[in-house]
């Protein structure tokens, strides 16, 4: 006979109550990847029970957001909305099983016996007045679940070992509200198990609700799952990240221009590594990825690694590709690649002037339109007093034949020699007049990707503005 292998199943659960955030992507990464090296599956269920709270909207931002990081569900996603027959089935079997009970306790009486509890300095918890009494469904009775009152309750994660719960600690919480709708633990119970779910992976901040569900679990007889409870994700103030201290919105890094492969490569390292290796993409992490490894310390998100990051990923693209992710950006800053003869050759010198896409067309703007202003502090501090400096090169560069970087850099040489100037004197007047910055690659290859008439009409146009201005 052949052994019925199990596949596994993970799934990632949202609740559709704000915009993607990375600390989510990298929850949804983390079971993607486990589901894809496992030969699994991977499932989105929407927990949108919270009516008030849960719009479609953020529902659609999510499910985009995470289709834009190729994070692609097995299964078209559910709505924990469009499920209530599943949970009041599940109801009634609760009930049979004589795991639950009806408590008619008023909000009073609970608010009273949580503050006598809390003055006594104790965990407010229900204090099980109803759990013996066999009552009956009324209007304003709720559903509680009969949690073992002794013992402990022990289980194995995957990513922080043993965990283990003291049965005492936890209350009968309930299951079903007086109006007859579900609770969040036993709704996320029900759907793990009608789904097949083998794994939940999610956030520590998960980690004591899952005591609770499996006491659920136990309750209908339902298979235990295996856990895996990430870090959370800190900023660099090391409190957890929200936008008090970071970018957490994904679109936000996509505007930016952080390819998606940076983001999959970042969010895998928020509370994963393999040796020093620094660089990964989504097939490097199927195939190294290992849950056990994952740190059981909250993960810092360190915005200039990304840069990085970008940085190196941008680099490995393609020429043509590097390229079709540029146009978007370009468009934003009116750039227009045809009308330059060598565009493409402008585009592989500054492929990595900046880390971000958004970075790098802006620094592709003097390339395609006239510099209309000088930087500030450049012009302050290389190019008033430049005049003589400016002259020199200029009739240098008038009087080459070939426009070539050799020709160019011996003639950048040789005025350096003659007027006997440090390489920034010469030097950075030049570029803030070609660019309006002191940034551009090698002066050579910048002034060769201009050519030699806009060469001389930009330095001109600098000797210009520094005869107007007064100094
Ligand atoms: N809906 C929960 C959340 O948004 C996730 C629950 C789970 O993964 O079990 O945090």
């Amino acid at each position: 006979f052949m052994e019925s292998v199990m596949i596994k199943v993970t799934r990632f659960a949202p609740s559709p109550t704000g915009t993607l955030h990375i600390g989510g992507v990298r929850t949804a990464l983390f079971n993607f990847v486990y589901s894809k090296q496992q030969k699994g599956k991977f499932l989105i269920r929407i927990e949108d029970t919270d009516e008030e709270r849960s719009t479609r909207e953020f529902e659609e931002n999510i499910l985009k957001g995470l289709a834009d990081m190729g994070i692609v569900p097995d299964e078209t996603p559910v709505r924990q909305s469009e499920r209530s027959d599943l949970y009041q089935n599940a109801i009634v079997q609760i009930i049979e099983s004589g795991q639950a009970y009806y408590c008619d306790c008023s909000k009073e009486r609970l608010d009273d016996m949580r503050s006598k509890q809390q003055a006594d300095g104790l965990k407010p918890q229900y204090d099980g007045k109803c759990r013996n009494l066999n009552l009956d469904k009324s209007e304003k009775s709720v559903l509680r679940l009969k949690t073992p009152q002794t013992g402990e309750l022990i289980f194995h994660d995957l990513v922080r070992g043993e965990v283990i719960f003291q049965n005492s600690e936890l209350d009968d919480l309930i299951l079903v509200r007086s109006d007859g709708s579900p609770t969040y633990h036993f709704c996320n119970v029900i759907d793990d198990h009608d789904q097949g779910v083998t794994n939940v992976i999610r956030g520590e901040d998960h980690l004591s609700n899952t005591p609770r569900q499996i006491h659920i679990q136990q309750a209908l007889k339902l298979p235990s799952l295996e856990y895996a409870h990430l870090p959370m994700v800190l900023g660099q103030d090391k409190k957890r990240l929200s936008k008090r201290n970071a970018v957490t919105s994904l679109q936000d890094y996509f505007d930016q221009g952080y390819l998606q492969s940076s983001m999959i490569n970042m969010l895998a390292r928020l509370g994963w590594s393999k040796g020093d290796k620094e660089i990964f993409y989504i097939d490097d992490l199927i195939s190294d990825f290992r849950i056990q490894e994952v740190q059981k310390a909250g993960a810092i998100f360190d915005p200039a690694k990304l840069d990085w990051i970008n940085n190196n990923h941008i680099a490995a693209l393609s020429f043509a590709e590097f390229k079709s992710q540029l146009l978007p950006f370009l468009d934003k800053q009116n750039i227009d690649l045809d009308s330059k003869e060598n565009s493409d050759e402008i585009l592989q010198a500054m492929r990595t002037s900046k880390p971000t896409l958004a970075g790098i067309a802006e620094d592709l703007r003097p390339y395609f339109f006239n510099v209309d202003s000088y930087d500030e502090k450049a012009e302050k501090k290389f190019l008033i007093g430049s005049e003589k400096a400016l002259e020199f090169i200029q009739r240098k560069l008038n009087g080459l034949e070939i426009w070539d970087e050799p020709s160019i850099d011996s003639a950048l040489a040789d005025t350096q020699a003659a007027l006997d100037l440090p390489t920034p004197k010469l030097n950075q007047p030049i570029r803030i007049a070609m660019t309006g910055s002191t940034q551009s690659p090698s002066l050579g290859l910048t002034l060769c990707l201009f050519g030699k008439a806009e060469s001389n009409a930009r330095i001109q146009n600098a000797l210009d503005h520094l005869k107007e201005s007064p100094s």
